[in-house]
Parts: structure tokens; C-alpha cells; sequence
């Protein structure tokens, strides 16, 4: 490729009537735009040749004298072109000590979703296909009986996220009927969901109970009339009610309801299908509990606990969700096949409690030992601390990662990592937010946490497997420092 090393600027003639411009023709007839164009394509390289002549025609009329050789010009259109073709979704390290990011896509698929997601990609498959029969199939029987078995429920259906699994649950129990909620469980999860909106999206009438800080069982029973439909619960997702408080337990609420034969439906949120307490975390009410608990529709999302992909599972009783699969917004809401092809083997390792916290990624950086972060902290900080320069100091550091998602508000976990401050406290809170911004700014972006004076590096979730990757970009810190 050309460079434009050997045509010095001052040597230039100047460039200060629009007829100096050189043709777009003559540049796209160059070597450079020749090369270029085997992996762009004609149209992209002539969009951009035209594009850079014509901001540089607007310049020289609004009076620039440029300074500039065909060569530069080339540079210009080529960095448009790199520009351009780039992809907008790039990975990035999440060092920001919250496992379940959903600005950075919470989960991630383990292994045997992603080979399964390629295969799903790269060749037909029998996605709404009755391999017994050669008729047609409904692509939820691919996961429904593992999903039954794995949550004790009797049905289930998947949609495109909790979100569509709520509007869609709504929309089929409560079309025009009133469904009951306590005061203090009327949610807005990130991103604008809801529950008051969602409601009134789907039909449904909202009749609030209780107080924010109590709700009781009479509350509950009262609000019941001729337009009730349901009795519905949320899950506290991202925040915790504490203090002189009462809320009434999803059984009790189930009792109430089938009293007055009405069905209660969950919006779980996160949902897990094991106890937590096994890996030694916290716990946090699985979807078997919550079937077991009388509730009749329980919906949770794929990508949080569950560590598959986004999705919305639906489960409960039979005949409900037959009536909900007939709603004409399911077919608005159904998931595609690279969905269903991720979500099938993430289910299936959950067969295997045992390799469990091995195989599923999610659970494998919530137990990641603090031992072993902190290791990790102590080989990193030498060479971090090197790609920084005196500026700034370097140091290992105890942290506590989040496991996000609105799972498990207050609880975190004991996590290590690095932390760093300026040398010097002069502008120390400026020098910090350039200092974040330098580490977006690498080919992979790190992603880390400005908090108390310094900026916070978790290490939960960089996994040796990108160790590597993360230490051969530390070059760049340092260049990018230089420029
Ligand atoms: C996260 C959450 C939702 C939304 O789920 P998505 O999968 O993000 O659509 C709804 N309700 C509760 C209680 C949640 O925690």
C-alpha cells in the first residue's frame, strides 16, 4: 500500500481553487484504490473518493488553503473505507465486576450452545420439523420436556425475552380483566419495563394492593371482584424492600387465588433451576420452588441466572399455556432457531449438577475462587503498571463483583482485582476519566469501574483463557499514551 511518508506536506503546492482537486477517477484509477477495491467492492471505494473530495472542495470554498498530495488524500478515503466496513459489535473485557452486564449482553453461552448455535447457523435443521412423522412440528417440543423436568411444571413456551413473556401471559389471562399487584412489586427493570406500562400494553387493568413497604394476605383477598382475572407476583429484581415490611409468600398468594378459582401467575425475573447454595452463593428461589408453590405461570429469562441466551421461558400449568401458545402475539414473539439451538444444550447441562459449575459459563465465573483472581490480580499488575508509566499506580486489590441482572440485588460476591489512582492528585478526577477512556479506546475494549478515587478492575470475569488476549493489547495502552 502507498504510504505517505515520502511527500513531505511543505513540498506541496497549495490547493486553494476547486480545480486543483484531483478527478475521483484519477484517485480510484491509483495502486492504492486498486487494492483497496479487491476487498471493498467499486461502489463503497468511489463513495468514499467522492466523500473526501467533496469535504475537501467545501473546505478550499470556504477559503482553506490545503496542504494536502494525492497520497494523503487516499489515507483519508482509505480510513473512511476501514471506518465504515468495522464492525459496530466488537467484544470487550468485562472488568466491571457485574457478571450479568446487560449493556454488555449478560450471559455467556457455554461451549456446547455455541458449537450448536454454528451448526443451527451453517445447515438446516428440524427447527418446526416431526422427524417421526415427516409433518409439522412446534419448535417449543425441542425444549419443553427438559424444561418440565427441569422446573417440575407441566408446559412450557418460549418467547423472545421475560419481557415478551409477561406482555404475552398478560395479554392472554387478563385481556380486559383486572390483575392484582402489590404496591410493592410494581418494578421498572432497566431499559423501561414497567410492570404499570406493560399492563396497560397488554390489556390488562392493574389493581394495586398494599402499601410499598406492606402488603397483606386481606389486601389481596379485598381487591377480588367480578373483573379479576389474576393474582399477580414480581420478583424484587434490582431492588430490596427492607425494614418494617410485610409481603405476602407466593404460596399464600396461590392459596388466595385458587379460593376464588383464579390463577396466579410469577414474573420471576431471573429465575434459577438449581439452588445456588450448592456452589456456596446465595440463594435465590428457583423456578421449581416457585411451580411447587401453587403458582400456575411462572416466567423467567434465558440470559440471566439460566446463562443461556436471551429468551423468555414460560411455564405452568397445561391448559393455560395451550391458550397462551394460541394467542395470535405469540407468533410475534417466538424465538428463532439460533435461539432454540443455544437455549436446548444449555438446559441439558443442567442434567448434570456435577460438571455444572464447569460446563456453564455463568456459573463458572460466579464460583471462581478469590484465590485465584487474586493470583491472577498479581501477575497482572507488573506488566499493567509498566504499559501505564509513573503516572499512574497500580495495586491488587480485594473488590466485590455483582452477579447482575437484577439477580440477587444486594448480595456480592468476594471477588480481586486491580485498582488504580493517579501517581499525582492533581486533576486526579480528570486524569481517571481519561485513563477510562484510553481503555475503551483499546482494539478490545476494557470495561472497568470508576469508583472511590480509583479506577476498579474485577478480574471475575477475565478467564485465563483471555488472559492472554487482554495482556498482548497492554502495547497499545502504552503507544496510544505516546500519540
Ligand atoms: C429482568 C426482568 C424482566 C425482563 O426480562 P428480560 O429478559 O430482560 O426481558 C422482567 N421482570 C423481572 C422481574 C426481571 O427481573
Amino acid at each position: 500500500m502507498q504510504t505517505i511518508a515520502d511527500s513531505s506536506p511543505a513540498q506541496q503546492p497549495l490547493i486553494n481553487h476547486p480545480s486543483q482537486l484531483p478527478a475521483v477517477d484519477k484517485l480510484l484509477l491509483s495502486d492504492t484504490m486498486q487494492q483497496l477495491r479487491q476487498h471493498y467492492g467499486l461502489d463503497a471505494c468511489t463513495q468514499a473518493v467522492r466523500e473526501v473530495i467533496g469535504e475537501l472542495r467545501t473546505r478550499v470554498l470556504a477559503g482553506e488553503a490545503l496542504q494536502l498530495d494525492h497520497a494523503q488524500m487516499l489515507a483519508m478515503a482509505q480510513q473512511r473505507l476501514e471506518k465504515r466496513f468495522a464492525p459496530r459489535l466488537r467484544p470487550v473485557f468485562n472488568l466491571t465486576g457485574t457478571v450479568l452486564h446487560t449493556n454488555l449482553g449478560r450471559a455467556l453461552l457455554p461451549q456446547a450452545a455455541i458449537d450448536a448455535v454454528v451448526q443451527a447457523m451453517s445447515a438446516p435443521a428440524n427447527l418446526e420439523y416431526d422427524l417421526e412423522d415427516g409433518g409439522r412440528g412446534d419448535r417449543d417440543d425441542l425444549v419443553e420436556s427438559l424444561i418440565c423436568e427441569l422446573t417440575g411444571a407441566e408446559a412450557a413456551t418460549i418467547v423472545n425475552n421475560n419481557a415478551a413473556a409477561v406482555l404475552l401471559v398478560l395479554s392472554t389471562l387478563a385481556l380486559n380483566k383486572e390483575v392484582i399487584v402489590s404496591r410493592g412489586e410494581l418494578v421498572e427493570i432497566g431499559g423501561a419495563f414497567r410492570i404499570p406500562d406493560v399492563m396497560t400494553r397488554a390489556g390488562a387493568r392493574l389493581v394495586e394492593v398494599g402499601t410499598t413497604n406492606r402488603t397483606h394476605a386481606k389486601d389481596y383477598a379485598e381487591a377480588i371482584g367480578d373483573s379479576t382475572a389474576a393474582l399477580m407476583k414480581v420478583h424484587c429484581s434490582n431492588y430490596a424492600i427492607t425494614g418494617f415490611t410485610r409481603s405476602v409468600s407466593d404460596a399464600d398468594v396461590a392459596h388466595i387465588a385458587h379460593e376464588h378459582q383464579l390463577p396466579t401467575f410469577v414474573d420471576l425475573g431471573s429465575g434459577t433451576l438449581v439452588d445456588l447454595r450448592d456452589w456456596g452463593l446465595p440463594h435465590e428461589v428457583t423456578v421449581r420452588e416457585t411451580v411447587e408453590s401453587g403458582a400456575d405461570i411462572v416466567t423467567f429469562s434465558g440470559d440471566k441466572l439460566l446463562g443461556g441466551p436471551q429468551a423468555g421461558i414460560i411455564v405452568g400449568k397445561k391448559a393455560l399455556i395451550a391458550q397462551i401458545k394460541k394467542n395470535p402475539l405469540k407468533r410475534a414473539l417466538r424465538v428463532g432457531k439460533i435461539t432454540m439451538a443455544a437455549l436446548e444444550p444449555t438446559l441439558r447441562l443442567y442434567l448434570n449438577p456435577e460438571k455444572l459449575a464447569q460446563e456453564l459459563t455463568t456459573l463458572r465465573l460466579f464460583t471462581r475462587k478469590a484465590a485465584e483472581m487474586q493470583a491472577q490480580a498479581e501477575l497482572l499488575q507488573a506488566p499493567l503498571q509498566a504499559a501505564l508509566g509513573s503516572s499512574f499506580v497500580v495495586e491488587t486489590a480485594p473488590m466485590t463483583s455483582q452477579i447482575g441482572s437484577g439477580a440477587l440485588p444486594v448480595e456480592s460476591l468476594p471477588s480481586y482485582g486491580l485498582k488504580i489512582h493517579p501517581a499525582s492528585g492533581k486533576q486526579a478526577g480528570r486524569q481517571l476519566t481519561e485513563l477510562e477512556a484510553r481503555l475503551r479506546a483499546l482494539p478490545r475494549p476494557v470495561i472497568g469501574r470508576l469508583h472511590d478515587d480509583a479506577l476498579w478492575l474485577d478480574l471475575r470475569c477475565l478467564e485465563a483463557s483471555a488472559q492472554a488476549a487482554w495482556l498482548q493489547q497492554l502495547p497499545a495502552l502504552t503507544r496510544q499514551h505516546k500519540a
